[in-house]
């Protein structure tokens, strides 16, 4: 602090020479001058957002509120948005379950929402944000967009599109690519599905055991066909 005052002291006198009315007034002048200048502004200066909010960080935790909301609908806890020139301009979760159409996965709610935003099909200044890495349809979807970026949490090595098990996104007969970017919070991302898939397969033993009190077996893999990611 004392070398901002010095600061203060160093520019009053040039700003007392302004004129000789103000020069007269001394100290009662000085008071006045501590008030619209006085070096405490600095502090008036917002402090730093403690979070980017330009971050993959950032907007792929936006995607998790989303599979969040997901997991509390029911539904296999998958998030996901859409963010172009900074903002986030679409934000869906995976629906199967509610809208019962097999292709309601977060990722094609998300750029339907974005296409009727940007008012075309094409999106090719938009990165989507997803917190499970694409399946097949979902990324020839985000192909078919001309999305510029892809950026999931975790990888799905049965059924992953962004290059676990095939690269749709940067296919090379196709006629666009995506970015990608892969791996983003993603023990956050992880944790969601598999406490997710734990709570089904609970469930499913507690429904089991009491329609079949032999214990034989439903015939369905514990927590159905999603199950098995990664
Ligand atoms: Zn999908």
């Amino acid at each position: 602090m004392a070398g901002t005052n010095g600061g203060w002291k160093n520019r009053g006198p040039r700003e007392c020479r302004r004129s000789n009315d103000e020069r007269k007034t001394g100290a009662a002048h000085l008071n006045s001058f501590d008030i619209r200048h006085s070096p405490l502004d600095i502090f008036a200066v917002p402090d730093e957002p403690v979070i980017d909010l330009q971050s993959d960080q950032f907007f792929m935790g936006e995607a998790l509120r989303q599979a969040a909301r997901a997991c509390e609908a029911g539904e296999v806890p998958v998030g996901a948005i859409v963010v172009r020139e900074g903002h986030i301009i679409a934000r869906a979760f995976n629906q199967v379950e509610l809208l019962k159409d097999a292709t309601a996965h977060a990722e094609m709610l998300a750029l339907t929402q974005a296409q009727e935003v940007v008012g075309d099909w094409r999106l090719t200044d938009c990165t989507l944000y997803v917190t499970k890495e694409p399946c097949p349809m979902c990324a020839g979807a985000m192909v078919h967009v001309r999305l510029a970026r892809v950026v999931y949490g975790v990888s799905d090595v049965k059924a992953g599109a962004a290059g676990s098990v095939l690269n749709l996104l940067q296919f090379p007969t196709l006629n666009h690519r995506c970015e990608i970017t892969g791996g983003l919070r993603e023990a956050e991302c992880r944790a969601l599905l598999q406490n997710f898939f734990a709570e089904q397969r609970v469930r499913q033993k507690l429904e089991v055991g009491q329609q079949k009190p032999d214990g034989q077996s439903s015939g369905l893999p514990p927590g159905g066909r999603d199950a098995e990611l990664s």
